[in-house]
């Protein structure tokens, strides 16, 4: 089966292009779609530094540069499909992405990620541009929690779920995948993001969340299964897992934003008609980027 993970990025977790490759030859994956990070260096998330190339590269223009991405595209460029998203926040944002686009092929525009609502007028311009260039826009989300004594630091990225619902209203022309565990905690429809980033392995979903009704609402929404949240948003109700990718088989991509297979484990797990399979394993993606 033809697999390709629609979320990873250049340099990550101590791998470089070879030791990449050797991970994608190990689990089946013939293309990686691969995302920059553009956001301010106080943003960057706690202990990030020994997972990105910034500090080494003294990038000035966040944790993971484009540079990296086109490094890897051009080494190999039959393995991997180029993304960019300039922070989210800059007024010439649309000007980069363009450029990316026009000048370098860069296909999607991801990763998304900076402390600001998306949903600001900044943000939706950078999105309808996207559009325009026929790149779809992986966003990330994390909720704010209040800081304690042993995690004094909070982060938020992007907003609230109805942030997502008012820029997927704004941009019906550009494609967005949500991602992260902001976005994924809203499989269910119970109150865990207001308390915590993840639900404990095993809590059974609580039918319709905010994600089945914005993706019924909102063609121009995919999902990406990516790392923990989006493993464990599928895993914690095994059964109502069968029910989501079943109905979204056309909206849902495999993806992981790291090395490992817990994914594939599971998605394997479902028995799952093949046809299904290979429409979330690559066919999803392969319609967004061509
Ligand atoms: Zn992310």
């Amino acid at each position: 089966m033809k697999i390709i993970d629609a979320h990873n990025h250049p340099d990550w977790h101590g791998h470089n292009l070879e030791r990449f490759i050797a991970n994608m030859d190990q689990y089946g994956i013939s293309k990686t779609w691969l995302f920059s990070w553009e956001c301010e260096r106080n943003e960057y998330s706690e202990g990030t530094e020994t997972v990105i190339p910034a500090p080494v590269l003294g990038s000035m223009t966040g944790p993971i540069p484009f540079t990296r991405c086109l490094s890897y595209v051009e080494r190999n460029p039959e393995r991997f499909i180029l993304g960019y998203a300039p922070d989210a926040r800059d007024p010439q944002a649309s000007r980069k992405l363009k450029a990316a686009h026009d000048i370098y092929g860069a296909k999607c525009c991801g990763e998304v990620k900076c402390r600001v609502m998306y949903d600001n007028p900044d943000c939706l311009r950078l999105f309808r541009t996207a559009g325009d260039l026929g790149m779809p826009v992986t966003l990330h989300f994390d909720y704010d929690f209040q800081p304690t004594l042993n995690h004094p630091r909070t982060e938020w990225w992007g907003g609230t779920i109805d942030t997502l619902e008012n820029v997927l209203k704004a941009c019906p022309d550009t494609t967005f995948l949500g991602h992260a565990p902001g976005f994924w905690v809203h499989i269910s429809d119970d109150d865990i993001w207001k308390t915590a980033r993840y639900p404990k392995p095993g809590t059974p979903v609580v039918r319709e969340g905010r994600i089945p009704k914005l993706l019924r609402k909102y063609p121009n929404l995919y999902c990406d299964i990516s790392a923990g949240s989006g493993n464990l948003a599928l895993s914690r109700d095994p059964e109502y897992a069968v029910e989501f990718l079943t109905e979204f088989q056309d909206r849902i991509c495999y993806a992981r934003d790291y090395f490992d297979n817990v994914h594939q484990t599971f998605l394997n797990s479902l028995n799952l008609p093949q046809e299904i399979l290979q429409k979330i394993y690559a066919g999803n993606a392969e319609k967004l980027v061509h």
